[in-house]
């Protein structure tokens, strides 16, 4: 859900490196072989992923009939994921990407993994491309690895290729009650382009995100309970409405989809938490 600049590692710079630390000669060559298939496989996965329709890639049980499944995988957990192999500062710069090592799937939790956007089990040539590994949390890695991709709006949104920063998306409403809560939805604007509108809903609905950030708003609401009592005491509802306005743009100056700024405006907006409901 959140942009994260494509990595400028290439296939073929990350395969080489990792490959240089198979001392076999019988895979290591080949692996050589193989170059010019990962080569290939990252530009078919570079211009499906640019027109959002990975499906139109052909899943595969092995490199060119020359490498397995398996052996990538191997290559990819051996010498590219595991501490201290060659591969690694290639890792370890793909995982840094993700701003504030906040994961762009769900926007909140922390950068734990590196997700294959299409499975290495299913797509041996992309193990180790670096456009094909978007950085993670262990949830939405989780989560994601149980969701069968059967139609185009069913994607998932892609941090390197899908900009939908400009539009908002994501709402919140207050749950009258004590203590206060919130509820989390999508609507997207109707301008938006049918197939992107879908993938955002999915996208929030296959990860649980409106559970995610129900339980972070509750915990928000009662962090404010405080602050928002003098403000009130001091000078009333319109200035408890104006202080939540002011921290709710200032949230959106920044991201016009984050929980937080949703949840605030949402508050701002309701007249039963305004005057006095931010006490239950
Ligand atoms: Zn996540």
């Amino acid at each position: 859900m959140w942009r994260i600049p494509k990595p400028e590692t290439t296939a073929l710079e990350a395969f080489d490196t990792c490959r240089a630390g198979i001392t076999l000669p019988d895979l290591s060559q080949r692996l050589e072989d193989i170059r010019d298939d990962i080569g290939l496989a990252e530009e078919k996965f570079d211009a499906a992923a640019a027109a959002a329709n990975l499906l139109q890639i052909a899943t595969s049980e092995d490199v060119a009939g020359l490498v397995t499944a398996k052996e990538m995988e191997q290559l990819y957990t051996r010498h590219m994921a595991r501490n201290k192999s060659r591969g690694r500062a290639i890792y370890d710069k793909l995982m840094i990407a993700a701003p504030h090592d906040q994961c762009p799937f769900c926007g909140h939790r922390n950068v734990s993994t590196l997700d294959h956007t299409l499975p290495k089990a299913q797509h041996p040539a992309l193990a180790v491309t670096p456009i094909c590994l978007i950085p993670c949390c262990k949830d939405c890695n989780h989560a994601k690895g149980n969701l069968v991709l059967a139609s185009v709006e069913e994607q998932l949104l892609n941090a390197y290729y899908d900009d939908i920063e400009n539009e908002r998306w994501l709402y919140a409403e207050i749950v009258e009650g004590s203590p206060p809560g919130a509820r989390f939805y999508v609507e997207t604007p109707e301008e938006m382009d049918d197939v992107i509108a879908s993938r955002i809903a999915n996208h929030f609905g296959s990860l649980e995100l409106a559970k995610l950030y129900a339980s972070q708003a509750g915990r928000q609401l009662q962090n404010m309970k405080g602050a928002l009592t003098d403000t009130y005491d001091a000078a009333g509802i319109a200035a408890v409405r104006q202080d939540l306005e002011r921290r709710a743009a200032s949230f959106a100056a920044i991201s016009l989809n984050s929980w937080e700024g949703a949840l605030l405006e949402a508050a701002a907006s309701s007249a039963w938490y305004c005057n006095e409901g931010f006490r239950a």
